[in-house]
Protein backbone atom coordinates (compact mmCIF):
# COMPACT_ATOMS: atom_id res chain seq x y z
CA UNK A 1 0.00 0.00 0.00
CA UNK A 2 1.54 3.51 -1.06
CA UNK A 3 0.35 6.75 0.25
CA UNK A 4 -2.14 7.96 -0.23
CA UNK A 5 -2.93 12.10 -0.12
CA UNK A 6 -6.43 12.13 -1.60
CA UNK A 7 -9.34 9.94 -1.51
CA UNK A 8 -9.84 9.25 -4.87
CA UNK A 9 -9.33 5.94 -7.36
CA UNK A 10 -10.33 2.76 -6.69
CA UNK A 11 -11.36 1.19 -3.00
CA UNK A 12 -10.41 4.02 -1.20
CA UNK A 13 -13.72 3.77 1.16
CA UNK A 14 -15.26 0.73 2.35
CA UNK A 15 -15.95 -1.01 -1.09
CA UNK A 16 -16.41 2.27 -2.65
CA UNK A 17 -14.88 4.12 -5.47
CA UNK A 18 -14.55 8.19 -6.01
CA UNK A 19 -14.24 9.04 -9.79
CA UNK A 20 -11.11 11.44 -10.72
CA UNK A 21 -13.17 13.28 -13.43
CA UNK A 22 -16.38 14.18 -11.67
CA UNK A 23 -15.82 13.19 -8.07
CA UNK A 24 -18.57 11.09 -8.08
CA UNK A 25 -18.41 8.35 -5.00
CA UNK A 26 -19.74 4.85 -5.35
CA UNK A 27 -19.85 1.68 -3.80
CA UNK A 28 -19.46 -1.18 -6.08
CA UNK A 29 -20.89 -4.66 -5.76
CA UNK A 30 -18.76 -6.42 -7.99
CA UNK A 31 -15.30 -7.94 -6.95
CA UNK A 32 -14.35 -6.60 -10.59
CA UNK A 33 -13.08 -2.80 -10.90
CA UNK A 34 -15.58 -0.70 -12.94
CA UNK A 35 -14.59 0.41 -16.14
CA UNK A 36 -16.42 3.20 -16.39
CA UNK A 37 -17.72 6.03 -13.92
CA UNK A 38 -21.53 5.06 -13.21
CA UNK A 39 -21.84 8.80 -13.76
CA UNK A 40 -19.50 10.49 -16.09
CA UNK A 41 -18.93 7.50 -18.05
CA UNK A 42 -15.38 8.17 -18.14
CA UNK A 43 -12.98 5.28 -18.54
CA UNK A 44 -10.50 6.91 -16.41
CA UNK A 45 -12.19 8.30 -13.91
CA UNK A 46 -9.21 5.80 -12.16
CA UNK A 47 -6.82 7.71 -13.19
CA UNK A 48 -5.86 11.32 -12.44
CA UNK A 49 -6.70 14.15 -15.30
CA UNK A 50 -3.37 15.65 -15.31
CA UNK A 51 -0.21 13.66 -17.09
CA UNK A 52 2.47 15.91 -16.13
CA UNK A 53 1.47 17.53 -12.95
CA UNK A 54 0.94 14.72 -10.31
CA UNK A 55 0.01 16.80 -7.67
CA UNK A 56 -2.41 19.81 -8.81
CA UNK A 57 -3.75 21.97 -5.76
CA UNK A 58 -6.23 23.44 -6.79
CA UNK A 59 -6.97 27.30 -5.59
ZN1 LIG B 1 -17.11 10.40 -13.05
Amino acid sequence: MGKKEEEFGYNVFIKGNRCYRCGHKWVQRENDKPRICPKCKSPYWDKPKTKFVKEDKRK
